[in-house]
């Protein structure tokens, strides 16, 4: 097998257009494919020696995470605490130390486990997709991307993820079989607009409850435009035990899933929302 190393993103792409290749990022997840054969590639393009694809840069409007920032530079980043709090979040939680510490965003996106713990923030909070094809580049919503296939194209790299800065509050809680080692058996992460004491816009995504993270728009729908209190915590958690039960069908999983999330989203809220349910 080769192995390339490019120091630029024209040359990355350019090798993958040449090449039946694999990007490599951390290699959580991708090394476990190849030893178990579920991918072959023939060559491997480490993205590892492009500072840029590192960096999580503040623009006026967004705030723009390089696609192999790992989840510990992302969980340590004030920046990512102040504008995506969800996301800072679930970076506290995902894996081991050891897996924070190598597996990146990026990798999260383009491996898109159901489970994967960093879409469901990503979705709540609106993020966009920067991707970079043989045509050019392309800045595509996260939640159009997820339900496209394939994903992401063998030759087109993530470049990073656009998150609005619209001030917006979110929170983001899983469960999983055992706390910070397990992958996310259920996940919600919720983002609101706030307005005095009202909720604006209100985006909740949920992760392995479907083949991948999705965005509620039934959800969303249901808890915008209203007062922020106890009475809106209930509302959510009786919505989002009727859209798991409506994802999940008649699999095994469904009852538990379905009595689990309300916990799940409760903690979720929990994160904005001070007991008691008002936020003056
Ligand atoms: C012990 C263990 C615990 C884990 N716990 C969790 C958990 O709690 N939560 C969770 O979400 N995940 C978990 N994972 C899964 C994994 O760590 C994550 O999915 C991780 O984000 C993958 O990132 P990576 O950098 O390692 O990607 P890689 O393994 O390097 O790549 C994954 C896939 O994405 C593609 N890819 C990577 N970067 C790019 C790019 N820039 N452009 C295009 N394609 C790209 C690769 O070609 C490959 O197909 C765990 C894994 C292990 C082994």
């Amino acid at each position: 097998m080769k192995y390339f190393q490019p120091r630029s993103v024209s040359e990355a792409v350019e090798l993958a257009r040449t090449t039946e290749s694999s990007f490599l990022a951390g290699g959580t997840d991708l090394v476990l494919h190849m030893q178990t054969g579920k991918v072959q590639p023939k060559a491997l393009i480490d993205l590892g020696k492009i500072a840029k694809l590192r960096e999580i840069i503040e623009a006026e409007d967004y705030l723009e995470i390089g696609s192999m920032a790992t989840f510990a530079e992302i969980g340590q980043s004030n920046l990512v605490s102040q504008n995506a709090f969800a996301l800072w979040q679930a970076c506290q939680t995902m894996g081991s130390p050891q897996i924070r510490n190598k597996a990146t965003l990026g990798g999260n996106l383009g491996n898109c486990s159901p489970a994967a713990d960093g879409l469901p923030p990503l979705l709540a909070l609106g993020a966009e997709v920067h991707l970079i094809t043989r045509e050019g580049e392309e800045i595509i919503p996260l939640a159009s991307l997820l339900i496209s296939t394939p994903l992401v194209p063998q030759d087109t790299l993530i470049r990073g993820f656009r998150i609005p800065r619209k001030g917006l509050q979110s929170g983001f809680a899983k469960l999983g079989r055992r706390q910070a080692l397990a992958i996310a058996r259920l996940s919600v992460a919720v983002a609101i607009e706030v307005k005095g004491k009202q909720v604006g816009k209100v985006s909740v995504a949920l992760g392995a409850v479907g083949r991948r993270a999705f965005l509620s728009e039934t959800l969303g729908l249901a808890l915008s435009g209203q007062e922020l209190n106890e009475a809106w915590i209930e509302k959510g958690v009786e919505e989002v035990q009727r859209v798991v039960r409506i994802a999940l069908g008649d699999r095994a999983s469904a009852p538990y899933k379905r009595v689990a999330v309300a916990g799940v989203f409760r903690e979720a809220v929990a994160s904005f929302i001070p007991e008691g349910g008002s936020m003056v």
